[in-house]
């Protein structure tokens, strides 16, 4: 273990770099493009039941993390981990490959781009170069290959996403930089990354900062004479990343870059409506296993493994805290669902986020995922009208980062409301137990006095 005790908080914990929670060390494997084939996902299993207390969490970067590991257990999970090839050789290296990819990827016929060749290739770049091991804990890149599952709204400091005629939009901190030819594709990200480190100033920590700050630097008056402002057309002609990032980079107006002509095109694949909301069998080929409130534990993540093993399919984690098997050509929803896990897209728990809350965590005021699960059944008037819901254990709201239509923070074991807000914003009320919290929504949705928002 590198040198860390597990007692840095708001650490993105690793293997290497625990975190220590209200029920132990949080022990999260990385795991390349989500992928988990089901005999290294019986054995993470039968890990998490052996080292830590047999929960297993799936995170919105579609890694796994085992909880409840003591002082005394890891240094044996460690040693299995790395048996297993899940073990990387430096807590910098398992730091750096923070990449997002599309979880069908390989697997998808009809991704305009395959980009299963590059999510490796990018991590071995990123762990070879010792300058990207300064980039943040939290910075992250995102390479979505299009198709079936693409990763709309899937947030990253540095994302790929293609679209057609093998190229992929570059995006940085949201903003479209230009397209790219695929093969380009992986040095003009790092490049990008590297002018991030370039730019950044002490207390920006993610490319949306260095991005946005930029953006209002251009949007000042132009100095009278001289160079740095925006040109005529509204570029910024001679700003640091229109001269330095590998393609053209036209932050201020979104033109296409001199590299490529926007390549975006109407999608001709029907995509999965709402991945967040995917559950159950899909007509592409594959099932969707989702994990309420994206927790599950070692004997459904065995079951999984098991019936992955029998159709000769493989599991992939997704950033929407589910897991999919794929290639799968029959209906295993009677054999997932016999796992407790959620098969159902109507299921109101997927629309509902939820972060451990207390016990689990230090800082939680409330039990939220209990509770969540304790008010779905309320909740479900709410999602049925399209509203969605955040219960919040504290108010740094780790399960949702967005407004949500009704959010739910808990205050000293009771919970504060606010409405399309996110876990930041004042309470709307005094904060309520959670039998009164049952009595005033119910009351809220009888009295029709709810509006779904956008927020869903
Ligand atoms: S939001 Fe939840 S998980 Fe995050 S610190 Fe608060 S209680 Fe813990």
């Amino acid at each position: 273990m590198s040198g860390s005790s597990g007692q840095i908080k708001g650490w993105c914990p690793g293997a290497l770099r625990p975190m220590r929670s209200g029920d132990g060390l949080i022990v999260r494997v990385r795991l390349t493009g989500g992928d988990l084939i089901p005999d290294r996902a019986a054995a993470l299993a039968e890990a998490a039941r052996r080292f830590g207390n047999g929960l297993v969490d799936l995170t919105s970067r579609a890694n796994l993390q085992m909880r409840g590991v003591s002082d005394e257990t890891l240094q044996p999970l460690l040693d299995r981990l790395a048996e297993l090839s899940l073990l990387d050789a430096s807590a910098a290296a398992e730091q750096v490959r923070n990449v997002i990819a599309s979880p069908l990827a390989g697997l998808d016929p009809s991704a305009p781009i395959d980009i299963q060749p590059l999510i490796r290739a990018l991590e071995l770049r990123l762990i070879g170069n010792e300058r990207f091991h300064f980039l943040p804990a939290k910075f992250g890149f995102l390479l979505d290959g299009g198709g079936v599952l693409p990763l709309d709204g899937v947030e990253a400091d540095i994302a790929l996403r293609a679209e057609v005629d093998g190229h992929f939009r570059l995006e940085a901190g949201g903003e479209t930089l230009g397209w790219v030819r695929a093969e380009e594709a992986l040095e003009a990200a790092l490049g990008v990354a590297e002018r991030f480190l370039a730019l950044r100033q002490p207390d920006e920590s993610r490319m949306r900062d260095v991005v946005g700050r930029l953006l209002n630097e251009a949007q000042q008056p132009s100095p009278p004479s001289g160079e740095g402002g925006p040109t005529k057309s509204g570029r910024m002609g001679c700003g640091p990343l229109a001269t330095s990032f590998p393609v053209g980079v036209l932050l201020a107006d979104h033109t296409p870059s001199p590299v490529a002509s926007q390549r975006h095109l109407p999608h001709l694949v029907k995509k999965a409506a709402a991945p967040s909301r995917l559950a159950g069998p899909h007509p592409a080929g594959f099932f969707t296993a989702a994990a309420p409130f994206g927790r599950l534990d070692a004997g459904q993540l065995e079951g999984l493994a098991a019936i992955a093993a029998r159709h000769g399919a493989t599991l992939r984690l997704t950033p929407w805290r589910s897991i999919l098997l794929a290639p799968l050509a029959v209906d295993v929803t009677t054999q997932v669902s016999s796992l407790g896990l959620v098969v159902d897209p109507g299921d109101p728990r997927l629309a509902i986020a939820a972060c451990p809350g207390s016990p689990s965590c230090l800082s939680g005021e409330a039990p939220a995922q209990a509770d969540a699960a304790r008010l779905a059944p309320v909740l479900a008037g709410f999602v049925e009208r399209g509203a969605s819901v955040h219960v919040s254990g504290c108010a740094k709201g780790c399960a949702r980062r967005a407004p949500a239509s009704i959010t739910l923070v808990g205050q000293g074991g009771r919970y504060g409301i606010a409405f399309d807000a996110d876990s930041k914003a004042p309470s709307e009320t005094e904060p309520m137990s959670l039998g009164e919290l049952m009595a005033f929504l119910t009351k809220r949705l009888t009295e029709n006095s709810f509006k779904s928002s956008d927020h869903v």
